[in-house]
């Protein structure tokens, strides 16, 4: 028997869940998740987890009903230490997870909750709503507008008619005119400042302001998840926006990726406001080489070098001795060599002194720099760690300097691409702005995870190599900006998305028209 955990997952940008959340789901053995949980959540997830999406969604058939769901995640249970019931904002406020719970607690299955910001206090601080303010609301009431039509759901209305204060109103977006009307039928004035928050936090964040009275009429058609907010607090909105100020707020920007850190390319989009889907997930495991790495470090006896080429190659590295029982002690005396940055970074992170860092991945560069670092290269024994990168031109190269060289590749790549349905689900909406392939490697892990990328479809690649491999691979028409770095290619996809008549004005259709089965 396992635990069931209730996590919540936050208002809808991935970022915002807790860290104990984070934790769970990437331990989880499985994961039964709600329709509203997004992609960048769901990546988060142990790669050997089972999903579930037990979502409903309007226009599918196939959902679980609450009753089957408390079946399902008892079973699941029994069955699997680490259950994640992944519910959107907290799993307590307004998501059936009270029942789920009880069921638990029925069932005498163990379970712990784990909190989550609600949309109530999400999507209001994203929108430049405060919930309170000393001279304007002492008092917030959250409440879901549930249809009841008895005459004590009436009285609970007039009561929040009369309150003042600020409410917030959930599962109201398609019934915002009742709503509105109603509560101004039981006395709160329709000349009251209210607001409407669709889909906060998420880069498609929309907010209506409006009276009362006029608030049905102004927000017009709701589709994503929404909050209806009443009170004078909604006039601070005008000086506390903050959320829609990036030049790419409100667009979404997928980066293919070949490699599982993160990249500068999808920090500087984010901080621009860019919502930043990556695609597909990059899983590095063990590879057959690790088995023998603590022999081969026995076989430098203490002297010569170790170059390490790739993040999951320090790593792999390191699982690799511990393994045996060894840690850092065995590595003692030996000189410790990063080639590329992130395998500089991935030293650091283990605690290793790097005493020759290469930003060069290029061989003819690497055994220059070795050959400054050490004197000379000939007979010098050196064991190359990689990982799957497919670098092993390295090793030839430092062989044909005169080195005597041991390969190890620690770590493999897989590409796991099971967030697919998702992405392209987004793409079918119009809700994915454009594609960046940092790189040839990139480009190809977007093909090998399956994605169908429409033709249409505004495609930048980093460089006139990556933008080559791309036009091999058959993605559409790449666009290639002249100057070949991060920076500029961030400027010019900004400048393609921002400037008026560079891409069909409905931004956005380019991606719906095209087929996807
Ligand atoms: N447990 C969730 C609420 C589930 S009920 C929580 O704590 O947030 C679903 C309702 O939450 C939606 O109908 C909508 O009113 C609100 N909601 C969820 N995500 C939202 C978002 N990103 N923006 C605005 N409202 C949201």
């Amino acid at each position: 028997m396992g635990t069931a955990y209730l996590v919540g997952a936050g208002p809808g940008d991935p970022k915002l869940i807790t860290r104990r959340g984070a934790e769970l789901l990437r331990r989880a053995d499985v994961v039964l998740h709600d329709a509203l949980v997004g992609q960048g959540l769901l990546e988060l997830a142990n790669p050997a987890a089972e999903m579930i999406d037990v979502g409903r969604r309007a226009g599918e058939s196939r959902w679980l009903n609450q009753g089957r769901i408390n079946r399902l995640l008892v079973t699941l249970t029994r069955k699997h230490a680490i259950v994640v019931r992944l519910k959107g904002g907290d799993p307590l406020v307004f998501g059936r997870g009270g029942e789920e719970a009880l069921a638990l607690v029925n069932a005498g299955v163990p379970f712990e909750v784990v909190p989550g910001v609600t949309a109530g206090v999400g999507a209001l601080a994203s929108a430049g709503i405060p919930l309170t303010h000393r001279r304007l609301s002492t008092s917030v009431v959250f409440v879901t507008a549930h249809d009841r039509e008895d005459l004590e759901s009436e009285q609970e209305w007039r009561h929040l008619a009369g309150l003042g204060g600020t409410v917030v109103i959930y599962m109201g977006g398609g019934r915002i005119r009742e709503v509105t009307e109603r509560l101004i039928r039981l006395g709160r004035s329709p000349d009251t400042l209210a607001a409407v928050v669709e889909s906060g936090t998420l880069p498609n964040q929309r907010v209506v302001e409006a009276k009362l009275g006029e608030l049905a009429e102004r927000a017009g058609v709701i589709t994503g998840p929404a909050l209806i907010v009443i009170g004078e607090v909604t006039r601070l909105r005008g000086q506390l926006a903050w959320l829609e100020s990036g030049p790419l707020t409100g667009r979404s920007v997928l980066v293919a990726r070949a490699r599982s850190q993160r990249s500068r390319i999808v920090h500087l989009l984010s901080e621009l406001g860019a919502s930043v889907i990556q695609f597909p997930t990059i899983r590095s495991l063990p590879a057959p080489d690790a088995v023998l790495v603590p022999a081969a470090v026995q076989g430098l006896a203490g002297n010569g070098v170790i170059v390490f080429t790739g993040a999951a190659a320090v790593s792999g590295f390191l699982q690799a001795l511990a393994q045996e029982g060894l840690d850092a002690r065995a590595i003692a005396g030996l000189s410790l060599v990063a080639v590329g940055r992130e395998t500089i970074a991935a030293l650091r992170r283990a605690r290793l002194k790097c005493d020759l860092p290469i930003r060069s991945y290029l061989p003819i560069q690497v055994a220059a720099a070795l050959r400054r670092g050490r004197g000379h290269l000939e007979a010098q024994p050196i064991l190359l760690i990689r990982d799957g990168g497919g670098r092993s031109a390295l090793g030839d190269g430092l062989e044909a300097a005169g080195a005597r060289v041991t390969q190890l590749q620690v770590a493999t790549r897989t590409v796991d691409s099971r967030g697919r349905k998702n992405v392209e689900r987004m793409m079918a909406a119009g809700q994915l702005d454009a594609i960046v392939l940092p790189s040839s490697s990139a480009a190809e892990a977007l093909v090998a995870g399956g994605l169908v990328v429409p033709s249409g479809a505004l495609v930048m690649a980093m460089g006139p190599t990556t933008a080559a491999a791309a036009e091999r691979l058959g993605l559409p028409a790449a666009a290639i900006p002249d100057a070949s770095g991060v920076d500029a290619l961030v400027e010019e996809l900004v400048a393609r998305l921002t400037t008026p008549g560079t891409i069909d004005p409905s931004v956005g259709t380019w991606l719906t028209s095209a087929s996807l089965d």
